[in-house]
């Protein structure tokens, strides 16, 4: 299994993030943690207090938003898809 672990625990910084009272990095978009606490080390599997990125609410969002335009688009191209074979095919019409 390959992990990338230097991309799990690196958090971006984008201007307008700030630290938090709780000392985790916080979205200066949606002020939710960009940052969580695991209970062990990912790098050495060993029982330590680790800060690892984590998507902030804006982040999830923004996912969120571009999974259901990837899955609209594939609904057009199987529309556009299923017109093609209708030319092609114009006997399945009648
Ligand atoms: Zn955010």
């Amino acid at each position: 299994m390959n992990v990338d672990l230097s991309r799990l625990m690196a958090t971006e910084e984008k201007p307008g993030d700030y630290v938090g009272s709780d000392g985790l990095l916080y979205c200066g978009k949606c002020h939710t943690p960009k940052q969580m606490w695991l209970s062990f080390d990912p790098s050495t599997g060993g029982k330590k207090q680790t800060l690892v990125h984590t998507a902030c609410k804006c982040q999830k969002e923004a996912r969120e938003a571009e999974r259901e335009r990837a899955e609209h688009e594939r609904f057009l191209q199987d529309m556009a898809r299923r017109r093609e074979d209708g030319i092609s095919c114009p006997d399945g019409l009648r």
